[in-house]
């Protein structure tokens, strides 16, 4: 049961980065870590020349509007980090009014997915608008909203279902094995796990690794991987949350159309896998949430959430604003078919 439907190929690939990473020093181990939770932010050497690789989007938001034109945008975006800022407790990564009423306004003019790895009813609990599409568990739990524009039933996908007994398993596990490092917590996102370490004590990191480690070398079926602060644990399967957003543009009707401009907007090491999508589809824009340069897939940067929460308003303003004109023009055009002569 356990190994079954693995992709042989992919689980062997994952299966050797998971290896070296549990095989590296402890300092190795604490310097990647390290790398990917960025705590030191303002004393980074290049951290006032955050658009030293990509520009900013809000800076190049008329050649993003621009490449848009007769286009259908589909935006898509991440949840914590993004919409929300990194707290030390994941509970309480709650967003803004400002933000959630933004992306109220965002999703009445764009079709709009939070892609997360959270669990989707926990991003829900946070987001609350029922009129977005959800991806949650790095996209493995996909479902639309109830009421969408075809009037049909609400999208439900969920590709890894046959890991939930296993899961829950290599939860308990991680629960028992981390309950005497002070601030680690696990969360059980349904479809994926997360052992996150924002209020853990760096000297005690090597050792909450080596926990983890422990548990995951008896899966071989689960991947380990670092996002910003956290261990994400999930299934082998090719499934990402550049699949999601594959899956989702094919539902809203957008596969292998090129009148579709997807917007991805992202901190994490996860999302790099739909920048990559964009950039394979020569598609779209990816955008990275960053205040240092990386090396990324996307195509522009915005420092943080509030940057985030500007270029959305833009969005919104930018599109009411051409809708008035397309509305405008066609009153003046009928106004004129109107006085011609019969
Ligand atoms: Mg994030």
């Amino acid at each position: 049961m356990r190994s079954q439907n693995v992709d042989r190929k992919s689980g062997m690939n994952m299966e050797i980065r998971k290896k070296k990473f549990l095989e590296m020093s402890s300092t190795a181990r604490i310097n990647a870590m390290r790398a990917s939770s960025p705590t030191h932010i303002k004393s980074h050497p290049l951290a006032l020349h955050h658009n030293v690789q990509q520009p900013s989007a809000l800076d190049m938001f008329e050649q993003i509007t621009n490449a848009s034109k007769g286009k259908q945008i589909v935006m898509f975006m991440d949840y914590d980090g993004t919409l929300s800022p990194i707290v030390d407790d994941p509970d309480r990564a709650f967003m803004s009014d400002a933000m959630r009423a933004t992306v109220r306004k965002l999703a009445t003019c764009f079709p709009t997915a939070i892609v997360t790895g959270r669990c989707r009813d926990k991003v829900y609990s946070f987001v609350r608008l029922a009129e977005l599409y959800y991806a949650g568990s790095h996209g493995m739990d996909i479902k639309g909203p109830s009421k969408n524009s075809k009037g049909g039933e609400a999208i439900l996908f969920q590709p890894a279902t046959q890991y939930l007994p296993i899961i829950n398993e290599v939860y308990k596990a991680l629960l028992v094995v981390t309950k005497d490092t002070p601030g680690a917590t696990v969360e059980n996102n349904k479809f994926c796990l997360s052992v996150h370490f924002r209020r853990v004590h760096e000297n005690k990191w090597a050792e909450l690794a080596k926990q983890v480690g422990s548990v995951l070398e008896a899966y071989p079926e689960f991947r380990l991987t670092q996002g910003r602060k956290v261990f994400e644990i999930r299934p082998t399967i090719k499934w990402d949350k550049g699949k999601a957003l594959e899956f989702l543009l094919e539902s809203l009707g957008y596969a292998n159309c090129a009148d579709v401009y997807p917007i991805y907007i992202g901190d994490d090491r996860t999302d790099e896998d739909a920048f990559k999508v964009l950039r394979e589809m020569g598609q779209g824009s990816g955008i990275l949430v960053s205040k240092i340069p990386k090396d990324t897939n996307a195509s522009y940067l915005l420092q943080e959430p509030s940057e985030v929460m500007a270029f959305l308003r833009r969005l919104v303003d930018w599109k009411r604003l051409s809708l008035r004109k397309q509305f405008m023009l066609k009153s003046r055009l009928e106004g004129v078919k109107m006085s011609l002569p019969i």
